[in-house]
C-alpha cells in the first residue's frame, strides 16, 4: 500500500485481520484488500464528528495551529473563501507575530479573497491582537475571525502558553470560544504528523486536522494513525496551492485513494 499508515496501526490491522479471518485459511488479496480497506475506514468514521457552532450572534472563533511551512496561511485562505462563498463575513487575526513575514503573508491573502485583517507590529502580544480582532468583529458585523498563530518549533513552550493565553482570552470575550482549534498537518512529512498532533492535542486541544498537499506523491496514511490514536476527526484536505483547492474529507474517497496503486 506504501501509505505510510505507521507501524502501530499496521500491526493493529494486521490483529483485527487475523482475528476477523480466523478459519478463513485461504483469502484472496482482493479479499485481504477489502477487509484492510473497511478496518480503515472504520477507524476514520470513528473519530467523525461535526463542527462546533457558535452561539447565535457570536462571532465564530477558529484558532488555526500547526509548525511553520505545512501550509497553515494558505490553508486559512482557503478556508476563509469557502465562508464567504456560504455567506459568511470573515476576519483575519495575525497572531503569529514571530515573523514579520507572516503578517504580510495573511495581508496579501486577505486581499485576495476580500476581507479584512486585524494586525499589530511584530512581536506584539498576540493574546491583545486577538482581543482587538473578537473587539472589531464585534463592531463590523462579522461572522468568523479566523485566527494565525505562530509554529515555531525550537520554542516550544512558550508557543504552547502563547497558545493557551490566546484560548483564554477567547474564552472570556465570546463564551464557547474558540469554537475550534483546527491544526494543520502536511502529508509530506508522514509520521512526524502524528508527533505535532500529539503535542498539539495535549497542550491545546484540537478540534480538528486539516491535512494539506495530498496533491503530491504523499498519500497521507498518517491521517489514519491520527483518526485511531488521538480520535480528532480530519475536517478539510489540501490538494493544490490555489484558493478552491481545499476539499472536505470523504473517508470512503480518501481510503480507496489508499490503494489506488497495485498491491504487490
Ligand atoms: P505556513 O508557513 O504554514 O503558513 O505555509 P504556507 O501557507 O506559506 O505554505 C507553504 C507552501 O506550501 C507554499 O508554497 C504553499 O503554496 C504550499 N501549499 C500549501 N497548501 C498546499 C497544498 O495543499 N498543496 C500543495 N501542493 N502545496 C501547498
Amino acid at each position: 500500500m506504501g501509505a505510510d499508515v505507521g507501524v502501530q496501526t499496521s500491526l493493529e490491522v494486521v490483529e483485527k485481520i487475523r482475528e476477523r479471518t480466523r478459519g478463513d485459511r485461504f483469502l484472496t488479496s482482493f479479499q485481504v484488500r477489502r477487509l484492510i480497506r473497511d478496518e480503515l475506514l472504520a477507524a476514520l468514521k470513528e473519530a467523525a464528528g461535526p463542527a462546533m457552532n457558535s452561539a447565535e450572534g457570536a462571532p465564530h472563533i477558529v484558532l488555526v495551529v500547526g509548525v511553520n511551512g505545512v501550509g497553515k496561511t494558505t490553508t486559512i485562505a482557503k478556508l476563509a473563501s469557502r465562508y464567504m462563498r456560504a455567506g459568511k463575513r470573515v476576519l483575519f487575526c495575525a497572531s503569529d507575530t514571530f515573523r514579520a513575514a507572516a503578517i504580510e503573508q495573511l495581508d496579501i491573502w486577505a486581499e485576495r479573497v476580500g476581507c479584512e485583517v486585524v494586525k499589530q507590529k511584530p512581536g506584539a502580544d498576540p493574546a491583545a491582537v486577538l482581543f482587538d480582532a473578537i473587539a472589531a468583529s464585534r463592531a463590523r458585523d462579522v461572522n468568523v475571525v479566523i485566527v494565525d498563530t505562530a509554529g515555531r518549533l525550537h520554542n516550544k513552550s512558550n508557543l504552547m502558553k502563547e497558545l493557551e493565553k490566546m484560548k483564554r482570552i477567547a474564552a472570556r470575550e465570546v463564551p464557547g470560544a474558540p469554537h475550534e482549534v483546527l491544526l494543520i498537518l502536511d502529508a509530506t512529512t508522514g509520521q512526524n504528523g502524528l508527533v505535532q498532533a500529539r503535542e498539539f492535542l495535549r497542550t491545546t486541544g484540537l478540534t480538528g486536522v486539516i491535512v494539506t498537499k495530498l496533491d503530491g506523491t504523499a498519500k497521507g496514511g498518517i491521517v489514519i494513525s491520527i483518526a485511531r490514536e488521538l480520535q480528532i476527526p480530519i475536517r478539510f484536505i489540501g490538494v493544490g496551492e490555489q484558493i478552491d483547492d481545499l476539499l472536505e474529507f470523504e473517508p470512503e474517497a480518501f481510503v480507496n485513494s489508499l490503494f489506488e496503486s497495485p498491491v504487490s
